[in-house]
This record gives C-alpha cells, sequence and structure tokens, in this order.
C-alpha cells in the first residue's frame, strides 16, 4: 500500500467518523460478516458449480474483501462498485464524467441520502446501508404493489380502484410500518425482515438498481460541477445552489436512461426509478410529520421531493420520451398516490391510538 492511499484512507476514516449516527451501529458492528465469511463464501463455491461465474465472483470478493478504514463494509462495496463503474462509463461516453478519480467509501451515517466530498486530488463518495436498506424496502413494497395492479383489467387502474384493491392487501400494512421506523430512526436501516414473494426479485433488483444508479450519478455530476466550478462549489456563476440541484438531477436522469438501456431495465429507462424513490422519501416525511408534527425545515439549496418529481416529467416532457414512457411514469405516481392515501391514513390512526392510550402525567390529574 502506498503511503498516498494509506494517507487518503486515513482522512476517509476521519470523515466516516464525521458521518456516525444513533443507529450506525448496526452495521459497524461487522462481526456478522466475520463471523460467518467462511461459511458464505463456501455456499457461494457451491452454488458456482450450478450456476456459474457470478458466484465465482462472489466467492472470491467474501474472501479477498479487507476494509480499508475501521468504518468500511463489505456490501457497501458489493452494490455500489459495480453501479459507480458503470455511471462513470456512461459519463465518460457522453464526454461528462469527472477529471479526478473517484473513491467509494462506506457511509456510516443512517439516513437514505448520499455525500459527495468533491476534492482537488480524488473525489470521494460516501454511500452506504442507509441508502441501499431505503431503496430495497421501498422497492420491495412497490414491486409487490405493481404485481398486484397487474393483476386488475386495464380499465380498473384509477387510483381509487387501485385503493379499494390494496385495502384487501397487506401491502399497505408494511408500508405503514417502514414509514413508521422512518418516523422514528430517520432511516430504514435496522428495520429487520420484510417477506416478498420470490417470484418478484427480478422486479424488484431493477427497481432497486434503476433507484441507484439515479442517486450515484447525481452525485457524480456534483463531481463534474465542482470541477469546473471550484471557487463556487460547483455553481455555476450567476446560478443558485438548488439550480445545481437541478442540474445533478437532470444528469442523474440522463444516466439512468442510457443504463435503463444497456442493461434492459424499464425502471431506469423510463425514469420510474428516481419517481419512486422520491415518492417514497416524501411519503416518509409526511408521515414523520403526521407523526411527530415534524418536518424539515424549508432547505434553500435542495429542492423538495415534490418538486423533484414534476422536474422529472419536464426533464422527460423536454427531452421527448416515448408515449409510453410518459404513460408508465404518470401510472407510478397514480399507484403512489394509492398507496400514499392509504398509508397516511394508516399513520393518522396510529397517531391518534397513542394520544389516547398514553399515560395521563401526574400534573393533569
Ligand atoms: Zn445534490
Amino acid at each position: 500500500m502506498t503511503s498516498n492511499k494509506e494517507e487518503l484512507n486515513r482522512f476517509i476514516d476521519y470523515l466516516q467518523s464525521q458521518l456516525v449516527r444513533n443507529g450506525s451501529e448496526v452495521f459497524l458492528e461487522k462481526r456478522w460478516f466475520a463471523d460467518n465469511r467462511e461459511r458464505l463464501a463456501a455456499e457461494m463455491g457451491d452454488l458456482a458449480r450450478d450456476e456459474g461465474d457470478i458466484f465465482k465472483r462472489l466467492e472470491h470478493d467474501i474472501l479477498s474483501h479487507r476494509d480499508q478504514t475501521s468504518h468500511d463494509f463489505f456490501y457497501t462495496h458489493q452494490i455500489f462498485s459495480p453501479l459507480l463503474e458503470k455511471t462513470l462509463n456512461i459519463c465518460k461516453q457522453a464526454g461528462l464524467s469527472p477529471v479526478r478519480p473517484v473513491v467509494l467509501a462506506n457511509s456510516p451515517n443512517v439516513e437514505p441520502s448520499p455525500a459527495a466530498w468533491p476534492s482537488t486530488h480524488s473525489h470521494i463518495l460516501f454511500i452506504g446501508p442507509g441508502t441501499y436498506s431505503f431503496c430495497n424496502y421501498w422497492a420491495k413494497v412497490i414491486s409487490t404493489t405493481q404485481y398486484k395492479i397487474s393483476q386488475l383489467q386495464e380499465e380498473q387502474r384509477a387510483a381509487e380502484q387501485i385503493e379499494t384493491m390494496l385495502t384487501n392487501e397487506t401491502i399497505p400494512v408494511d408500508a405503514i410500518k417502514l414509514v413508521l421506523h422512518y418516523a422514528l430512526v430517520g432511516s430504514l436501516l435496522g428495520y429487520g425482515k420484510l417477506k416478498q414473494n420470490d417470484l418478484l426479485m427480478g422486479l424488484r433488483v431493477q427497481l432497486l438498481t434503476a433507484m441507484e444508479v439515479f442517486i450515484v450519478a447525481h452525485e457524480v455530476t456534483h463531481f463534474v460541477l465542482h470541477e469546473q466550478f471550484s471557487e463556487s462549489g460547483g455553481i455555476r456563476p450567476g446560478s443558485t445552489a438548488l439550480e445545481m440541484e437541478q442540474t445533478c438531477d437532470a444528469m442523474g436522469l440522463a444516466v439512468c436512461a442510457a443504463y435503463g438501456s444497456e442493461e434492459d431495465n424499464i425502471y431506469a429507462f423510463d425514469f420510474m426509478g428516481p419517481i419512486l424513490f422520491f415518492y417514497s422519501l416524501q411519503l416518509c416525511q409526511e408521515g414523520q410529520n403526521i407523526l411527530l408534527g415534524y418536518s424539515p425545515p424549508k432547505s434553500t439549496t435542495h429542492p423538495t421531493c415534490e418538486e423533484r418529481i414534476a422536474f422529472t416529467f419536464e426533464f422527460a416532457k423536454k427531452s421527448k420520451v416515448r408515449e409510453v414512457t410518459l404513460r408508465n411514469m404518470k401510472d407510478a405516481v397514480i399507484m403512489m398516490e394509492a398507496l400514499g392515501h392509504l398509508v397516511k391514513a394508516g399513520v393518522e390512526i396510529v397517531r391518534d391510538r397513542i394520544s389516547t392510550d398514553a399515560p395521563k402525567s401526574h400534573n393533569s390529574q
């Protein structure tokens, strides 16, 4: 290991320590991976005999992984390294990639949002379980919801009819539990098991990947902008932080479309990944507001989820996407509005029950 690399890792470790939050211990307690590494590798080795290269590579990765810093995490690299590489390649083909190298580092922050650290040497992308747990849980709930909707006749897929159908399913209950967990913890990390029909795994992974590619591409654009306008933190002269975020979203959407086309991922190609990510986050924030009366203060630097969904539609229209793309985007919103309506009603019931059942304080007796 070169001393430069050691120095960079020490710096990354310091920055990671600043991102540690309540709840980070769920994965910073890495004994599980250490204790189970040999067994996992053996299982992958067995699967490799029947299923081929992908498991062979996993077996190799599990055995060869070495934490780069004290806050490192195996799964962060497994999930995001290939997506970062793919994103950088797409940006390069478009002539819009950062010149300096991008280092992937685990983020110990439990929140869904990653963090970009642009620099004059190597850019650092902090991302990890806070992001992928959020995307994964919602991708499970949403892909199951979509599967149920697909069983309805086309003419029965209006918001009200979807809502009626969902009231007979367990999906809204799962979604309410996710929102309640987020409301209390600010993350879905540590939520635990959420069962899903194995047949829907393909759909879930496609949606999850579309969300993650958009998120990674957004952050990579921050690096590109920072190289161009380093003195203003990536903000183009005469423009604002909000506009910079929109540029990053626009590039994120463009990368999503390219990724969707290359990987045959409809959620990425038709921008449903980003829309469903923002809608899930918005629902979590609304749930937090209903339950605790807390809503994040209006940011002067970041658009709201609602604004980012509206921007995605504007971007799609300006890009003259196919009619079917717009329809898929609209269907995604209709589905989330139906689910969201049930979820918010459920969270209200929980809030009312808590306030009715709460023991009266001594002073009020
Ligand atoms: Zn941003």
